[in-house]
């Protein structure tokens, strides 16, 4: 299912990006669908037409139509529908999808579902689709919640979020945390990591939405979907050419659209 409303009908695209929204009818907790509108807005100032589509319970998941993927929070209600849905069916084309390199962000129980198991705060075991090594116990009596600081020393950059969840999660040996944790709970009480990064997927706890408040991940999602598209060595605008001014509220730019009819 398209969002018509958000089509972004740019004037002149030089580029185009499809989207697939897991699940988004049923995993959007704390503003998670802001990461949609983040995804966007970045997309268009790269000059790229941005199609974004609901990909949910019953539906297929078409690994050569997406080149972006976002996969929302959920609480364990949900899980538990999605786990009993359509999951199986999704595990293969969303597993070759991500062993392609193109690019994926899952929050919380997205993050969660990408793994092998959820145990959730009642103490049931839902299966993940199995695709990645990390799995998730749960805190039972207590939950991980407020404001998180992490670091990613390889990338340079401080990420800044609201965490809200009770599972835990141990990343397998070919995963690496998206980022350590400066303070809040993160992945688990025992190892300082937070997140996953496993090629060109990341997995994060934080809400707030994560890419509207830490918008160097957004761009790093949006280039790296279009030089996976149309090339590494395709020329775009830098970070600071586009995004950097307007954290401090300047340059703020027109996108041109086409003129409703
Ligand atoms: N239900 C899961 C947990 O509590 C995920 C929560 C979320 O996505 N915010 O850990």
């Amino acid at each position: 299912m398209t969002y018509i409303s958000l089509k972004s009908n740019l004037e002149h695209p030089k580029f185009e990006l499809t989207i697939a929204h897991l699940y988004g009818d049923l995993m959007n907790t704390y503003g998670d669908n802001g990461n949609i509108l983040m995804l966007k807005y970045v997309g268009e100032k790269l000059g790229c037409e941005m199609t974004f589509e609901i990909v949910s319970l019953g539906d297929s998941f078409d690994k050569e139509r997406y080149d972006l993927v976002f996969w929302g929070g959920g609480q364990d209600y949900e899980q538990e529908i999605i786990a009993d849905g359509s999951l199986s069916a999704l595990t293969e084309p969303l597993k070759s999808y991500i062993e392609a390199d193109k690019p994926l962000l899952a929050i919380c129980g997205g993050y969660q579902m990408l793994g092998q198991y959820y145990v959730n705060a009642s103490g049931h075991k839902i299966a993940g689709t199995g695709i990645l090594g990390h799995y998730t116990e749960n805190l039972r009596t207590d939950r991980f919640i407020g404001d998180i600081e992490t670091h990613n020393d390889e990338f340079g950059e401080t990420y800044y979020g609201f965490e809200n969840h009770s599972g835990i999660t141990y990343l397998s040996e070919d995963e690496k945390p998206l980022g350590r944790v400066v303070y809040g709970g993160g992945n688990n009480p025992d190892d300082n990591t937070e997140g996953l990064i496993y090629k060109n997927t990341f997995g994060t706890y934080f809400h707030g939405p994560i890419l509207s408040r830490n918008s160097r991940l957004a761009y790093r999602l949006v280039t790296t979907a279009l030089r996976q598209k149309y090339g590494q060595s395709i020329s775009l605008p830098s970070f600071e050419e586009i995004l950097s001014d307007e954290e401090k509220g300047q340059n703020i730019t027109d996108i041109k659209r086409k003129s409703e009819k």
